[in-house]
């Protein structure tokens, strides 16, 4: 069952067609110039359009252009509705984007079979689009954790420091590494270095607010950007996933593993910072800082 969109100048061929394509079940709408059919495929949404191209005032190409040119209407199969004796204006209709054509007068069976053909293709193109957008997803996220990747935390912050700067917004970067994770796999094995990864992660993603973003930095590593988020904002809220890493059990195979971080902050505008680079850097050394500092702590950068 599709919502099929058809524009006609002839009362008569628009409801011939409508007649067919409702026996198959199909909704159909009915638009009776150019200008009304460009504003039933806006509203309407249809799955397909019938559209003949010879129409007082504003013919089927013009519309067809039309429909190509608007966001929101250009993925919408167009059939060009022709007579006979038309030859190169299907195939104009076709250079304008039309997808096919059928003929008038029509054939019951060949029009119900045109229509079908092209709302497949579109289900399938549709399932494509979909899928794309699943890989791309994908593409951007840390096999283990779900978390995003290393790749596309650089490529976001990149974004992000630029839109800061140019904003005048504020910016934290926070990078975080797990204390002596080595011995989780040295005492348990890899298996449970994974579990200890996959649980921080967990705990990340409920500690952190909806619109920051936290990805898998490196190994043991991973990097959070909280947007408009201050220094002493962003000191709190990486003391906050400090505590609740902490007081969050990780249970592997019969072991409670005790999982602690050490937490570094900067944050942007700094007199210091000028580029991601360099926010990333200054993270970094905080990091190093709390290491030094006995761990399981949270520093932030001075400059
Ligand atoms: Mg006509």
């Amino acid at each position: 069952m599709a919502k099929i969109l058809i524009v006609d100048d002839s009362k008569l061929i628009a409801h011939v067609a409508k007649t067919m394509l409702t026996k198959k079940g199909h909704e159909v709408m009915l638009a009776q110039d150019g200008k009304a059919g460009l504003e039933a495929a806006k509203s309407g949404q249809p799955d397909i359009i019938l559209l003949d191209l010879i129409m007082p005032v504003m013919d089927g190409y013009e519309v067809c252009q039309h429909l190509k040119e608007d966001e929101t209407t250009q993925e919408i199969p167009i059939i060009m509705v022709t007579s006979k004796a038309e030859t190169s204006d299907k195939v104009k209709g076709l250079q304008m984007g039309a997808l096919d054509y059928v003929t008038k007068p029509f054939d019951e069976a060949e029009l119900i079979a045109r229509v079908n053909i092209h709302l497949k293709l579109r289900e399938l193109y549709q399932e494509v689009q979909e899928q794309n957008i699943l890989l791309q997803e994908m593409a951007n996220r840390d096999g283990l954790t779900g978390l995003y990747n290393h790749r596309y935390f650089h490529e976001q912050l990149s974004q992000d420091f630029l839109r800061a700067r140019r904003y005048h917004e504020t910016i934290s970067c926070v990078l975080l590494d797990i204390d002596f994770f080595k011995k989780f796999n040295d005492t348990y094995g890899h298996q449970t270095g994974d579990v200890v990864l996959r649980a921080l992660a967990e705990v990340i993603e409920r500690s952190i607010r909806e619109s920051d973003l936290a990805a898998r930095y490196g190994g043991e590593e991973f990097a959070l950007i909280m947007y408009h988020t201050d220094k002493a904002a962003a000191i709190e809220a990486a003391e906050r996933l400090r505590h609740m890493v902490e007081s969050h059990e990780v249970k592997d195979n019969g072991n409670v593993l005790q999982v602690t971080i050490s937490v570094g902050v900067a944050t942007f505008p700094h007199e210091t910072i000028h580029d991601a680079k360099e926010l990333i850097e200054f993270a970094d050394q905080a990091l190093y800082k709390a290491k030094d500092n006995g761990r399981n702590r949270v520093e932030a950068h001075e400059g």
